[in-house]
């Protein structure tokens, strides 16, 4: 059984190193994603392809710290829109690359894409997403007054920012990415999650300093758009109950009941598989027929139902 996939890359499954994150390193890390991803174009998938961006947010946010002197700082709204061009970019590159060197007509096209946000979703209250680096006390508290930054503990490691995590309503740019799906092309989108837009009163977007979860706006995609699955990679072959204990029991199938009840026995880690799974079953009560998770390398068997976990409806 084939139809339309979106496929969704962790940034995990994208800094194999994140010491030598170098570009030619991530130029090698996303070759080695695109020839799984072209595997599956070429056994009759429709594949828009989502994407990480968090260790790549880091380094911006870095250079802004080295460079305040002399360049204006980016805000998160211009962060992810040149994560989504640098790391499209490659994609587009290496997808392309596989392509042609099979002879398959498909051609890979990057969508800046930006994600409709609620301005009074509760999480603007409660920033809870850490990004860039870690800080000591005091440079933490100047940061709080000077930048107006919102800064935690992060458990005994020192002091980072949080921003808000807001829930995606819709993707601005879903027409465009059936357009392009219609026309044949493989379309990346929505990478780091989006762009956080918010509707002013007058009904114009604006950006919005906030990061949107990657696997929450994957299954807002796959809902916009029709797919029949979401396939979300990342660094484990599959979601475990008791994960890292001597329980450890690993997943292959489940009803959306059997996740409902392990998400609320607490089997899943916050902002890791969480997420994940919450955005499986959001997907599945929105009308898909299964979300996968898995790896990179487990993705053309996860397919054929051989391999990853599955959340299937019963
Ligand atoms: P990504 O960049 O792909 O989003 P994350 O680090 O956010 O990756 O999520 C994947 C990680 O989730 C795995 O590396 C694993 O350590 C962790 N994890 C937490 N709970 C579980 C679980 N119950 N089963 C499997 N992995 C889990
Ligand atoms: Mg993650």
């Amino acid at each position: 059984m084939t139809g339309l996939v979106v496929v969704a890359v962790g940034g995990n499954a994208l800094a194999a190193d994140p010491s030598r994150d170098t570009m030619s390193d991530q130029l090698a890390t996303v070759q080695d994603a695109a020839l799984h991803v072209v595997e599956l174009v070429e056994s009759g998938w429709q594949v828009v392809l989502t994407h990480g961006n968090g260790p790549q947010i880091g380094a911006i946010l870095r250079q802004n710290e080295l460079s305040a002197e002399t360049v204006p700082a980016m805000s998160l709204d211009f962060c992810g829109a040149a994560t989504q061009g640098t790391i499209g970019y490659l994609f587009e590159t290496a997808l392309n690359n596989e392509l042609r060197r099979r002879q398959l007509p498909a051609t890979a096209v990057s969508v800046v894409t930006q994600v409709l946000v609620d301005p009074a979703d509760p999480a603007f209250e409660a920033p809870s997403k850490p990004i860039g680096t870690f800080m000591e006390r005091e440079e933490a508290v100047r940061a709080a007054r000077i930048l107006g930054w919102d800064v935690v503990e992060d458990s005994g490691r020192g002091y980072r920012r949080v921003v808000a995590s807001p829930q995606p309503i819709a993707i601005v740019q879903r027409e465009a990415v059936r357009t392009l799906l219609e026309q044949g092309f493989l379309v990346i989108a929505a990478g780091g999650g989006g762009i956080p837009m918010s509707e002013t009163a007058t009904g114009a977007l604006v950006g919005v300093e906030a990061v949107i979860d990657k696997d929450h706006a994957s299954a807002q995609l796959a809902t916009d758009i029709g797919a029949d699955t979401l396939l979300i990679l990342t660094n484990v072959p599959q979601a475990a109950t008791g994960f890292g204990g001597p329980q450890e029991h690993w997943l292959d199938e489940l009803t959306p009941e059997d996740a409902e009840a392990h998400l609320a026995a607490g089997e899943f880690a916050e902002g890791s598989m969480k997420p994940k799974v919450q955005a499986a079953l959001d997907f599945l009560t929105r009308g898909g027929r299964c979300a996968i998770i898995t790896d990179l390398d487990s993705a053309p068997a996860a397919l054929v139902g051989t391999a990853g976990t599955r959340i299937v409806r019963g």
